[in-house]
């Protein structure tokens, strides 16, 4: 690796500020115009090459040193959420309802750190693109881009991207081989029935009892149609139905979340929900409907990525080989779907009381803003050495 220059200290000090200035100012998913428009206005301030709109708000600069071949996709998510902010901080959200929970106003600020350090002094030979995604919480920004062209116009034979990771103290740089997050499924079930009077059960069919055992059923597939060494959760978070006393409501809709880290294992729970379904069918006199959303697959480490991340990190932080999978999930797994690359985790350090990622109480620690310029600077020059 190449010995950084003495004036990265110049480049974090106002990174803080912009850092600062995009929490001030949060936009969600594909929303992300301003944050976009201070996006490309650094990147052109620092030289580089800008695309604008790749997938609704993406952006996308180039940075080409020497004339090696390899090229490299580093990746930050630039969405807030939908929730009011609680910090009380004198930076906190202009903007009610609408609050950066997940610390991607700081992805932003280390990938553009990077992006100014390297445009100065690139220390590699290749390609590097620097990837501003928006709309990850939820609404698939990942895809939006990949189906915008992404790899086709800026090829990368590698991608990366790191999240921030209260769980972990500040320096700590974790990832591991393998699934890293889970597959996100949404399922929406509706059961109906005929409707009828309460007091004349004989006549109608019960939706709302078939719901009831059907949430009681569900929840027997992990316990026994998951193996043991595989690992799934499913929960049934919603149940909508009926409206009077004396009325057997025609129609119960029961909603849910199921995360995996194994398409096998993501499969074997959608048959065994169709199949309980058509018992619960049988059973009451219903009939009921499935709709199914695998709306963000697993994210899934390239093992030789993995490996050469965690040699990356330990020269820049603390490596450490996560040993198991967050359930948690990712749109970055749509780009490690068609590209070899690693997710990478930065910790924050701030101990066990420390606000968890989506707590209205968080704020991404400025602290690990320097380590996580430092290594996409590195990754950048491990791969493209
Ligand atoms: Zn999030
Ligand atoms: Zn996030």
């Amino acid at each position: 690796m190449t010995e950084l220059a003495p004036d990265l200290a110049e480049i974090i000090s106002p990174l803080v500020a912009l850092r600062r200035d995009i929490h001030a100012h949060p936009e969600l998913g594909f929303n992300e115009h301003r944050t976009a428009a201070r996006i490309a206005a650094e990147l052109r301030a620092a030289g580089l090459e800008v695309h604008e709109a790749i997938g609704g708000t993406g952006v996308v600069a180039v940075l080409r040193a020497g004339n090696g071949p390899k090229t490299l996709g580093l990746r930050a998510d630039m969405d807030a959420l939908p929730i009011d902010e609680q910090t009380g901080l004198p930076w906190a959200s202009t903007r009610p309802g609408c609050f950066h929970g997940c610390g991607h106003d700081g992805h932003v600020a280390m990938l553009l750190g990077a992006a100014q350090y390297l445009a100065c002094d690139p220390g590699f030979s290749g390609t590097l693109n620097l990837i501003f995604q928006p709309a990850e919480e939820g609404l698939g920004g990942a895809r939006r881009m990949i189906e915008d062209g992404l790899f086709e116009t800026f090829p990368c034979d590698r991608v990366y991207a790191l999240h921030n990771w209260p769980g972990l103290p500040a320096g700590t740089i974790a990832t591991r081989a393998g699934a890293i997050m889970g597959a996100a499924d949404k399922f929406v079930i509706r059961i109906q029935g005929r409707g009828g009077h309460a007091a004349l059960p004989q006549d109608t069919p019960d939706a709302l009892l078939a719901a009831a055992t059907l949430v009681q059923q569900l929840n027997t597939i992990v316990a026994r149609d998951v193996p043991p060494s595989a690992s799934a959760v499913l929960s049934v978070t919603q149940i909508h139905g009926g409206h009077a006393h004396n009325v057997i409501p025609a129609e119960v809709q029961i909603v849910g979340t199921v995360r995996t880290f194994d398409l096998a294992v993501q499969d074997r729970i959608e048959d065994r929900m169709r199949q309980i379904l058509r018992g619960v069918e049988a059973g009451f006199e219903v009939s009921a409907t499935l709709d199914y959303d695998r709306y963000y697959p697993a994210t899934i480490n390239d093992a030789e990525a993995a490996e050469d991340a965690l040699a990356v990190a330990a020269k820049v932080g603390t490596a450490l080989r996560a040993p198991e999978p967050a359930a948690t999930s990712e749109d970055f797994s749509f780009m490690l779907q068609r590209r070899p690359g690693a997710y990478i985790w930065l910790g924050q350090g701030r101990g066990a009381e420390a606000p968890a990622l989506h707590n209205p109480r968080y704020d991404f620690n400025d602290e690990v803003l320097e380590i996580g310029v430092r290594l996409h600077i590195a990754l950048a020059r491990h791969w493209l050495r």
